[in-house]
């Protein structure tokens, strides 16, 4: 079954626009953004665009398991925030749902679902609200058998880890980047 991305947005009213703008917008600079598959196309209707427009406008993809993971592109600042480090897609109700929940993930450990708090990365997370945990969590448990295995995968292996941006710099116009690529702009933990 497609992941109802309707029903998220109509449900989900968790904020944590004051941590973020008091942590000036780290995971912005040194990590990755992904849309969960369906995504791209459910944003670009949104938007009045074809999820090929949007593709060429702000995604690098990632070829991954025979499968394509689209990000918001490498480098820079994200096209969507706004000069109060707001999200403007907030606005059409389509926020990426992985940067929406963000401190809270998704990934795997071992073969199972792990979904979690992002202590490590965010700055904030051991200040978020009980509230936006509980919100954000329920979301996950609610989509994960609609999530598959291929894309968690993927998120565990390259969202829980920072990057080098000047590296992502190079690969920002890069429409199609491999692993390997990607694998080269994280900052190895000593
Ligand atoms: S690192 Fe955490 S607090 Fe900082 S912008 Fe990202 S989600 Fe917000």
């Amino acid at each position: 079954m497609a992941i109802d991305f309707e029903r998220i947005h109509q449900e989900f009213d968790g904020l944590i626009v004051d941590l973020c703008r008091e942590c000036g917008g780290k995971c912005e600079r040194d990590q990755i953004a992904l849309f969960l598959p369906g995504e791209v196309e459910f944003i670009a209707k949104k938007l009045d665009l074809t999820p090929q427009e949007f593709i060429d406008r702000v995604c690098n993809i990632v070829e991954f398991r025979g499968e394509e993971v689209y990000m918001i592109k490498l480098a820079g600042d994200c096209p969507f925030l706004d000069k109060e480090n707001r999200c403007e897609l907030e606005k059409f109700n389509c926020k990426p749902i992985s940067g929406m929940l963000y401190p809270v993930l998704v990934g795997l450990s071992g073969d199972e679902v792990r979904i979690f708090v992002d202590y490590k990365n965010c700055p904030m997370a051991h200040r978020l609200s009980e509230d936006f945990k509980e919100k954000a969590f329920r979301i996950y448990e609610s989509i994960r058998k609609e999530i598959p295995q291929w894309w968690l995968e993927f998120i565990s292996r390259y969202d829980c880890c920072t990057y080098d941006d000047s590296k992502f710099e190079e690969l920002r116009d890069k429409m199609k980047i491999s692993p390997e690529e990607l694998e080269e702009c994280k900052i190895k933990e000593k």
